[in-house]
């Protein structure tokens, strides 16, 4: 049968859909053992640069999966699944540990980096999460300064009494707070200026075509532009050529990241990738 009339094409579809549904429940189920499989779950690191000097000024924490027969599964696949089962709330709980004690780990080596994390809308119903992130800190001697914390701005416009006292409470435990994907979700600045978020991510898809596009050169000097007259440092994603960089530096962007700084790293490449950087600047 033709696949553009009615039935047909439906049939194919929804049998398409069926078995993408199929396979991430199935991953799904096997993502809970992954939490007791060493070496399954880990994160990496994207330094955060600078752009008017190059020098790194943090890093953003990524999770990684290893799944033992399907290898690696990208985080954009099997977060979105995670977050619509309860098993978000101890992935959080995972991701928050084992950055934090990077942190410590890195102090006491003597690198003092700033890293953020990846939270998800869900976890700011959990009434507890602000408490355990602050026992966490005491545990591994991080100061607060130290983590930030990336919502996108949709898990941001999906407000509870809930989550926006839990945003309060961190916000005013000390941590930094920074609207991720920032572009992607249709709300207006004037609308998240009322939460206690002081930085900005622009999501990569305005940033990936600007060196082509005249239109999304204008359309991200005006995010730029409006970000910083609302008081956000302003940071743009998804960076991958010098040309971007220039471009963005010239508009004021504070900071940046991307794979043509440096890609998500395991926690020593970061390390040394990042003294090699501030041996080559002395
Ligand atoms: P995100 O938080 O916006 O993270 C940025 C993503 O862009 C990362 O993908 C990073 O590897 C990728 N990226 C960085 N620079 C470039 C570049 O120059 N070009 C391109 N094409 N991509 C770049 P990743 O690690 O695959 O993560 C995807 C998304 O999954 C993240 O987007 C975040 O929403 C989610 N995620 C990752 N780790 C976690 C986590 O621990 N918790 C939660 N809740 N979500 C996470
Ligand atoms: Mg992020
Ligand atoms: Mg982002
Ligand atoms: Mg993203």
């Amino acid at each position: 049968q033709d696949a553009r009339t009615g039935d047909g094409a439906i049939n194919i579809f929804s049998a398409a859909a069926d078995g993408r549904h199929h396979r991430r429940l199935a991953l799904i189920e096997s993502f809970g053992s992954a939490f007791d499989s060493p070496g399954e779950l880990r994160l990496v690191y994207q330094p955060r640069i600078a752009l008017a000097t190059g020098a790194c000024v943090g890093a953003e924490a990524l999770l990684r999966w290893h799944h033992p027969a399907h290898g690696e599964v990208p985080p954009a696949e099997f977060i979105p699944a995670v977050e619509r089962t309860s098993l978000i709330a101890r992935t959080t709980d995972w991701v928050m540990r084992a950055a934090v004690a990077q942190v410590g780990a890195w102090r006491r080596a003597g690198l003092v980096l700033p890293v953020s994390l990846n939270i998800s809308a869900a976890n700011l119903d959990e009434p507890d999460l602000p408490h355990r992130l602050e026992r966490c800190l005491r545990a591994h001697d991080v100061p607060v300064e130290l983590i930030e914390i990336e919502l996108t701005e949709s898990a941001l416009m999906a407000e509870t009494a809930q989550s926006t006292a839990c945003l309060a409470a961190l916000a005013a435990a000390g941590f930094r707070i920074a609207i991720d994907d920032f572009g992607t979700g249709y709300s207006s600045l004037a609308y998240l200026q009322r939460l206690p978020a002081r930085i900005v991510k622009i999501d990569r898809a305005f940033v990936a075509d600007i060196e082509t596009r005249e239109a999304d050169r204008r359309l991200i000097r005006s995010m730029i532009r409006l970000a910083q007259d609302l008081g956000y440092e302003v940071v743009a994603e998804g960076i991958e050529t010098m040309a971007v960089a220039a471009f963005l530096r010239e508009q004021g962007c504070e900071q940046g990241q991307g794979y043509v700084f440096g890609r998500p790293m395991a926690p020593d490449a970061l390390r040394a990738w990042i003294e090699a950087e501030r041996r080559a600047a002395a």
